[in-house]
Order: structure tokens, then C-alpha cells, then sequence
């Protein structure tokens, strides 16, 4: 059986997001890129399941422009076997787009599991998956915190409200997605650093994007008031006066 996993670059949690002059989007200028955390937890399960002998291959493939490849680097290094680039510009396409795109790769790779973030921490749509599933008409599985493998079945634990939980039994060709708490992502090695670099990135061209969802606008929240800073004993009643009447908190 062999694996794939899909694995975006996002912006840096740390990351000050700046917006474009005119509002049109998000200005990526000076931006720290890492490889989206929840994607780490798919890495990690879809290596555990090959190390205990039941996958052959794990595959990365990500979407996105060259910079990404930093990431299925990242991937690499951490012990997948190869990675798939599907090569856009910075402008591609919606959710929909997005998923056809990496469903076309991912079909050529004919895969028994394909495992997921459960949402990618950027823009937090937690579509795209459930799209790949849909397109490469197989079953899906999402936020899962625990998988058993036998054969081509698969067994998912499943966080649900109040700390319970689901079990659900899927068969090959199956996608799922990766919550926290399915594993500990290892960090790369550096051997494995090393190794990387000469593991083998294949490129794809997508299809024209066809865009059913346009993004047009990006806001930040306001900003913040500044904090008042009181001194001394003396200033409580103030305090008090200014939490009843101000922030009406009692
Ligand atoms: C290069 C690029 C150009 C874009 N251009 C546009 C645009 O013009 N108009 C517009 O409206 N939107 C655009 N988008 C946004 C795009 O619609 C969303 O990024 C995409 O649908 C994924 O949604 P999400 O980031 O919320 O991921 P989610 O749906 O939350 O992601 C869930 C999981 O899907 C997988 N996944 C998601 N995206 C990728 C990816 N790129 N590569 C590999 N795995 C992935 C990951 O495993 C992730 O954990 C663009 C995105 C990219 C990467």
C-alpha cells in the first residue's frame, strides 16, 4: 500500500500579518513559511504505519509555488520517500480548484490511505480533503486521533463533543484527516536534513484553475486600546469603578 500525504506551507503562527494596500488580500512580503502543523501529524502516521511494516511508499504532494517545496522538504527530511510539486502561481484558484488539482495527483499515485490536516491553520477552511475524497470517490474519515491498519482496513478513533468518542471502519482507497493528538511529530534529523535534499521532487502542471469562489476582500480586527496601568493601593476604588462602569465586568 503506499501513502499519500497532502502537505500545505502556511504562514508562521509568530507571523505579523500585513494586508495589501488595497485590501485585496494578505501581503506575504518578509513571511516566515512553515509546513502546516496538522499536515505534521499526517506525516508522522502515514511514516509510523510504514515503520511497522504496513505501507510501502509515503508520498508528500503540496500545491502552491516554488517556495513550497520548502515544505515537502520539511516532509522529507522527516522520512517520506518522495514528494509531488503541483506548481501554480501565487494566484490559483478556490477550494474547489485546489482539491482538483491535488485529486489528479494523487490519483496517478494510486494510493490505499491518504491522509490530510484536519484543517490548514491559515485560512482554516477544512474543505479541501473532504473535496480530494469526493472527486477520487472514496471514503473519508476527518479529525481522527487514532488509526489501525490491516490490510486495506482501516479502523479511525474520532474526538467528538464532551470527550467522546467514534469508531469508524473504512476500506482502501480511503482519506482522512489528522487532528491533534494522533501522534508526536518527530523532528527531522540531521541525516535526514541531508537526505532530503537529494529526495526526489516530481513537478506538475495543473490544469487551468477554474474558480467558482473569488476572494474579494481581507480585514485585520481592530486594533487593540491601550491598557490602563493603575499604581498603589490608593487607586483601587477607581478600579472598581472603571470595571463596573467602563468594562462591565460587575
Ligand atoms: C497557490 C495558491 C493560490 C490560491 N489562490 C486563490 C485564489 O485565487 N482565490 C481564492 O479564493 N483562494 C485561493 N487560494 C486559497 C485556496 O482556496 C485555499 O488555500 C485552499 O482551498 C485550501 O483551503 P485551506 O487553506 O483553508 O485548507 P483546508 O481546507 O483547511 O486544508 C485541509 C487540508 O487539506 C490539505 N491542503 C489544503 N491546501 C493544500 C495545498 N495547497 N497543498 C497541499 N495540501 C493542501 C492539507 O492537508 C490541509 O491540512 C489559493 C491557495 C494557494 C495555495
Amino acid at each position: 500500500m503506499n501513502i499519500v500525504v497532502l502537505c500545505k506551507q502556511v504562514p508562521d503562527t509568530e507571523s505579523r500579518i500585513k494586508l495589501k494596500g488595497d485590501g485585496s488580500g494578505f501581503d506575504m512580503e518578509g513571511i516566515k513559511w512553515i509546513l502546516n502543523p496538522y499536515d505534521e501529524y499526517a506525516v508522522e502516521e502515514a511514516l509510523k504505519i510504514k515503520e511497522a511494516g504496513k505501507a510501502e511508499k509515503v508520498t508528500v504532494v503540496g500545491l502552491g509555488p516554488d517556495r513550497i517545496v520548502e515544505a515537502l522538504r520539511t516532509a522529507l527530511a522527516m522520512g517520506a520517500d518522495e514528494a509531488v510539486h503541483v506548481k501554480t502561481g501565487d494566484d490559483y484558484g478556490d477550494n474547489l480548484a485546489v482539491a482538483k488539482a491535488l485529486a489528479a495527483a494523487v490519483k496517478d499515485l494510486n494510493p490505499g490511505l491518504v491522509l490530510t490536516g484536519r484543517q490548514a491553520i491559515d485560512t482554516d477552511m477544512g474543505a479541501v480533503q473532504s473535496m480530494v475524497a469526493e472527486l477520487l470517490g472514496c471514503g473519508q474519515v476527518n479529525v481522527v486521533s487514532k488509526i489501525e491498519v490491516d490490510g486495506g482496513k482501516f479502523k479511525a478513533w474520532r474526538d467528538i463533543e464532551g470527550g467522546a468518542k467514534q469508531v469508524v471502519e473504512a476500506q482502501a482507497p480511503v482519506v482522512m484527516s489528522a487532528n491533534k493528538g494522533l501522534n508526536e511529530p518527530r523532528y527531522a534529523s540531521l541525516p535526514g536534513i541531508m537526505k532530503a535534499k537529494r529526495k526526489p521532487v516530481a513537478v506538475k502542471e495543473p490544469a487551468a484553475a477554474v474558480t467558482k469562489a473569488k476572494l474579494t476582500a481581507c480585514s485585520l480586527p481592530e486594533e487593540r486600546k491601550a491598557g490602563k496601568v493603575f499604581q498603589g493601593v490608593e487607586s483601587v476604588p477607581e478600579v472598581v469603578k472603571l470595571l463596573r462602569t467602563e468594562a462591565k465586568v460587575i
